[in-house]
């Protein structure tokens, strides 16, 4: 066992901030990274000390390797957490960590390498008895084989890169006729965004839902996993809401789609925290999908319900120990939501958002956490993904999350870039999402932009407030005496809910 005392964090923004408060907890002293846009960023300050890799763009920043590499040697780091995305899913640099007598905090690279390729992963969890969605286990070489497994499986189908991820490389092929064309553009897709252009077919569920399996295991052998998290709210086929535990599943389903998960894991002899991810079908079978190898945005929502802090377990497990409970003595409680605050206009197909953070103003209270990475003032630069903050919240049941997130997304305050709040919100008062019947069409079936007619931008809404408040001392001229009640401004929420109930 090796004791960990200084941790590099490889990453920047939400993440990066979550990372570096465990270790301080844990009495790790902290090195951040960043590049020349995020010099003022709060992970920057926080961490112990900070070194610039670079420009803004990424592969000059937070992907250079050799660069993040000789930090760690001047400032005697022993580990590297990666976070997510960036160097996170890298067989090589794992690797090239390893080969520097440094710890990579994640799993093997050889793990990261099978789990990498959808094919690969489908490859190794084929020697355990875990559904699949039908369709070819090998990369098409040959079309007319695959035509013809198309029209055995049935129409419609998916085209998907093995190497793809981020809900890229995915094309769905309604009928026969349009086969051809449809490959033709998922290999070239498949080859200019992944390098790689081997494609395979799967059954496209037509009504699923996106429900994933968080596991945790040791350098000993031993997995546990620690429930689900639904995510079936997207756009895009990428996230936005997550909820653990899910409406959809009864405990006998959970315990079956944990033990494949913890199937998947041990064939590729997994270690560190992963996530292996299932589609349900209206039938409630569900079918291993894929498996990633790090830890998840929806992470938190986990944690909060098993009260679990999975970065702490990821070090501990770096370090060689074994994990300190078992399958049984873990329970979930309470019921935990995560939305995704994206810089990202929903009235405008969610298209990425830049500009200055105005005015920045976080919820507070009960059941509330925000995990971010923004401060007031800042801009958001356009190099990275544009995701400001999670705003997760946590109630005794699902009704009571509900509640704190719709409460929690009135307090928030941003201005200077639109964000995927208001989408949020109007997901939590939907029927179909109360009600638990929603699967992964949602956004497309149920969201119009002129649901979202209550945006008022803050300027108006500072008006509107002054309007209210001088029209209330209108109305009552001779208070004097009574108590004062102020009417603040009209809620752009409150206007939302009225025109649609
Ligand atoms: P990525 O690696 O890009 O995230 P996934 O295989 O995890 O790709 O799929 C992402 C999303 O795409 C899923 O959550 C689901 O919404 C949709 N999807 C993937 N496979 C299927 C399928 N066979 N049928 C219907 N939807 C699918």
């Amino acid at each position: 066992m090796t004791e960990i005392k200084k941790i590099l964090v490889a990453n920047r923004g939400e993440i990066a901030m979550r990372i570096l408060r465990t270790a301080r907890e844990m009495n790790i002293a902290t090195v951040a990274i960043f590049s020349e846009a995020d010099r003022n960023a709060p992970h920057v300050r926080y961490a112990d000390e900070a070194v610039c890799v670079g420009p803004a763009p990424s592969s000059e920043s937070y992907l250079n390797t050799k660069k993040i590499l000789e930090v760690c040697h001047h400032l005697n780091v022993d580990a590297i957490h990666p976070g997510y995305g960036f160097l996170s899913e890298n067989a090589e640099f794992a690797r090239k960590v390893e080969e520097a007598n440094l710890i990579f905090i994640g799993p093997s690279p050889e793990a990261i390498e099978i789990m990498g390729s959808k094919l690969a992963a489908k490859q190794a969890a084929s020697h355990y008895n875990i559904p699949m969605v039908p369709g070819t286990a090998s990369a098409i070489e040959d079309r007319e084989e695959a035509k013809r497994v198309a029209s055995e499986i049935g129409y419609p189908i998916l085209i998907k890169a093995s190497a793809g991820g981020g809900g890229k490389g995915m094309r769905i092929v309604e009928k026969e006729t349009e086969f051809d064309e449809q490959m033709d553009r998922a290999v070239s897709e498949a080859i200019s965004s992944f390098g790689d252009g081997a494609v395979f077919i799967e059954k496209y569920i037509t009504s699923p839902k996106h429900i994933e399996i968080q596991i945790l295991g040791d350098q000993h052998g031993n997995i546990i996993h620690l429930f689900e998290r639904e995510c079936s709210i997207q756009r895009r086929h990428q996230k936005v809401v997550e909820e653990a535990p899910s409406i959809s599943i009864t405990p006998a389903i959970r315990e079956d789609m944990g033990r494949c998960a913890i199937d998947v894991a041990r064939s590729c002899g997994y270690y560190g925290a992963g996530t292996v991810e299932f589609i349900l079908d209206e039938n409630k079978n569900f079918y291993f999908l894929e498996m990633n190898t790090r830890l998840q945005v929806e992470h938190p929502v986990t944690e909060l319900i098993t009260g679990i802090d999975l970065v702490k377990q990821m070090i501990f497990i770096a370090e060689g120990k074994p994990l300190a409970f078992k399958q049984e003595e873990l329970h979930l409680k309470g019921h935990s939501i995560e939305v995704r605050v994206y810089a990202e206009d929903p009235a405008n197909n969610f298209l990425p958002d830049v500009g200055t953070l105005r005015r920045y103003i976080r919820p507070q209270g009960n059941g509330v956490r925000v995990d971010d990475g923004f401060e007031e003032g800042m801009e958001i630069p356009i190099y990275y993904d544009p995701m400001l903050a999670k705003l997760i919240t946590y109630g005794q049941n699902r009704e009571e999350a509900i509640q704190k997130m719709i409460r929690a997304i009135e307090e928030y305050h941003i201005s200077g870039v639109q964000t995927t709040l208001s989408f949020c919100h109007f997901v939590m008062q939907h029927e179909e999402f109360t009600s638990g019947r929603f699967d992964t069409n949602f956004a497309n079936r149920f969201f119009h932009p002129e649901y979202l007619n209550f945006t008022q931008n803050e300027t108006e809404k500072e008006l509107a407030a002054m309007i209210s408040a001088y029209l209330m001392r209108q109305k009552t001229p001779h208070n004097a005496g009574q108590t004062e009640v102020q009417t603040h401004s009209i809620s752009k929420w409150k206007t939302q809910r009225l025109s649609r109930h």
